[in-house]
């Protein structure tokens, strides 16, 4: 593996302090109820939840700012993150009874006055120096409940805060941060609806480092563990305290054993985390999350020695999972790449929506996913939250189509078994004696058709918003025996370009047909989430440093802001004293410069930065 990973010791120089400052803030808020986050898709004063909603369709019913007015957007303030060590911002931030909320590199918490842009409160976690992040210092954001704001830190933990004063409630660490268990996405409130608890919900990150992924379900006043989901088929769950039920078939049939009989190694160290952030069926009391990679990266360690990868599964991972709000028990599971050999993970968000069949004009309950692997995927919701989609019945899918151009490891979907037409792209093992296997040529690279950053959905044009890329990759095999603590791939790669007057490629889709409704291309890899509004935009950022907003329905650039660094964030809007705000973090890092190849070469150019940018109308418009 190259060594051009982010140095854990660096967070130490930005860490030595583990502080709040500022004074309390003057005003105490309102605690923030379930009937508020239940209802955040349809309330604009506020921005409750990640995904502006439950069903993370990031769409505000907002128009005041539209497809007329737009070009008029001004900067209202702008708020530094200081620190002598910035990278990636890559959080969606929160808005509450005019307080902003945001999450930034490092394991830092703001709290801001919405309407000057001053700061209230700031908590800074204190990192050890031997953390293990796979791709920058990001955090992606916090959850809000009651009194408290919640977040993850880099050191596999998770706090909780007071929101007026910053204060810290209570902290729970979940994994060991030296052999890789680390967290970066932002937790989701549930509320399990048979028992009446409000649940905190959030995932671990690590699979570079070869950790068994969880899902963890907390009670929110105390932090106190209610259950937990390993995503390795054949590990044991938790609940109340005691053991509770494996992962699927006890016996983990999708994982092969050795001649003796027991499981392979990878088995102990097999990924699936489901790092980034839930959605949640309401009616159906499922928490509904992505699984990442299998650990390692090299797929024969997870095929039975002399046979076909594409025999072995290595359940649960790279795939959408459908979680029991109540028991923790994983009900409904549909993968998007079995034995995935190229680190396409499926942790991408699941984005819950509702359409009528073109053909019978039925309504359907349906997930849609865009996934690293290049395929977007619409499965049956209701099939997948009954059980019948478990494991992976062919009849849970739907739609599968590329939405990227130049897809290497399949050719498509088979609908009637729900499982990829392989094209022969998985990198073969070394010759007899060899270091290092064959190189093949990977399109998608495992830094995706798309990537952690949110797609978005609107339902006035029915179209998703898809933050993708078009490049490549040299893949090959290594030798690799599990060392705790160290990165276990076994896959040596370099990220290069597809075509060469783009890389990034911004795609509306049509969730009903697959096809393509527009495209907008960008120069720079795209890395910043999606938003879509009522007033007919769509809003993202470019990692040259622009906050950009399109005409939903055609594509068109209606507005750009340069804000000093890239933009690797996501969007939020919401409205306070009669008018409309749009937030968002500017900050360049995360994966691309890490890891990218020639991308991150490209990239080199943009300087690094770390703040938040707040815009609106001018009073002096005519509106
Ligand atoms: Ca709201
Ligand atoms: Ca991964």
């Amino acid at each position: 593996m190259k060594s051009t990973r982010f140095n854990p010791r660096q967070a130490l120089l930005a860490a030595l302090v583990a502080a709040t400052f500022g004074a309390p803030a003057s005003a105490v808020g309102s605690n923030v109820t379930w009937e508020d986050i239940l209802n955040d898709d349809k309330t604009t004063g506020d921005v409750l939840s990640y995904g502006l909603g439950l069903k993370a369709q990031r769409f505000s019913p907002l128009s005041k700012v539209n497809t007329k007015n737009v070009e008029h957007l001004v900067p209202a303030w702008s708020f530094s993150f200081g620190g002598e060590k910035q990278r990636g911002q890559e959080a969606q931030a929160l808005v509450h009874d005019g307080v902003i909320y945001v999450t930034a590199s490092y394991s830092r918490i703001f709290a801001i006055d919405a309407r000057t842009g001053k700061r209230l409160w700031e908590y800074e976690a204190r990192l050890p120096d031997d953390i293990r992040p796979c791709c920058d210092v990001v955090n992606r954001g916090a959850a809000i409940y009651g009194n408290k704001i919640y977040f993850g830190t880099l050191d596999a933990a998770i706090v909780a805060l007071d929101k007026d004063t910053g204060k810290v409630a209570w902290r729970k660490k979940f994994g060991d941060h030296k052999v890789g268990y680390t967290m970066t996405g932002a937790p989701f409130v549930v509320k399990d609806e048979k028992s009446g608890k409000v649940l905190l919900v959030h995932g671990s990150s690590g699979d570079e480092f070869g950790v068994v992924g969880w899902l963890f379900a907390r009670d929110p006043d105390t932090g106190e563990e209610v259950w937990a989901r390993p995503m390795v088929e054949g590990h044991m769950g938790r609940l109340n305290g005691k053991e509770s039920t494996p992962t699927g078939d006890k016996e983990a049939p999708s994982w092969p054993r050795d001649k003796e009989g027991k499981l392979v190694d990878a088995w102990n160290h097999g990924g699936g985390a489901p790092w980034q952030t839930a959605s949640y069926d309401v009616e159906k009391n499922m928490v509904v999350i992505g699984a990442g990679n299998p650990a390692p990266w090299n797929t024969w360690h997870r095929t039975k020695e002399g046979d076909d990868p594409r025999n072995w599964d290595s359940l649960f991972t790279s795939g959408q999972a459908y979680v029991d709000a109540s028991t923790g028990e994983l009900k409904g599971f549909f993968q998007h790449t079995p034995n995935d050999a190229w680190d396409f993970s499926g942790n991408n968000s699941v984005v819950l929506f509702e359409y009528k069949d073109p053909k019978t004009g039925k309504p359907v309950k349906a997930s849609a996913h865009a996934d690293r692997n290049g395929f977007f995927f619409v499965t049956d919701r209701e099939k997948l939250t009954s059980g019948a989609g478990y494991p992976n019945k062919p009849t849970a899918l739907i739609g599968a189509w590329p939405f990227v151009e130049g897809i290497t490891w399949a050719s498509g979907f088979d609908l009637k078994t729900g499982r990829p037409i392989e094209k022969g792209n998985r990198p073969p093992l070394p010759k007899d004696g060899a270091e290092k296997g064959d190189s093949v040529f990977v399109s998608p690279p495992f830094l995706g058709g798309t990537n952690w950053m949110p797609m978005s959905y609107s339902p006035q044009t029915e179209l998703f918003y898809i933050p993708a890329n078009h490049w490549a990759m040299d893949y090959w095999t290594e030798k690799l025996t599990y060392k705790a603590g160290s990165a276990y791939l076994g896959q040596g790669f370099r990220i290069k370009k597809l075509f060469d007057d783009h890389v990034g490629t911004l795609r509306a889709l049509d969730p009903k047909t697959g096809k393509i409704a527009w495209e907008h291309k960008e120069k720079f890899p795209l890395w910043a989430g999606t938003m879509t509004t009522a007033g007919g935009l769509v809003f993202t950022g470019t990692s040259d440093g622009y906050v950009k907003a399109f005409d939903a329905k055609n594509g068109k650039e209606l507005w750009k802001f340069q804000t000093g660094s890239g933009v690797v964030s996501v969007p939020i809007t919401w409205e306070m004293d009669g008018e409309q705000f749009i937030g968002i973090q500017s900050g360049y890092g995360g994966a691309v410069p890490l890891w990218g190849g020639d991308l991150a070469d490209l990239t080199k150019q943009v300087t690094q930065g770390g703040s938040m940018w707040v815009f609106k109308l001018p009073k002096s418009l005519k509106r």
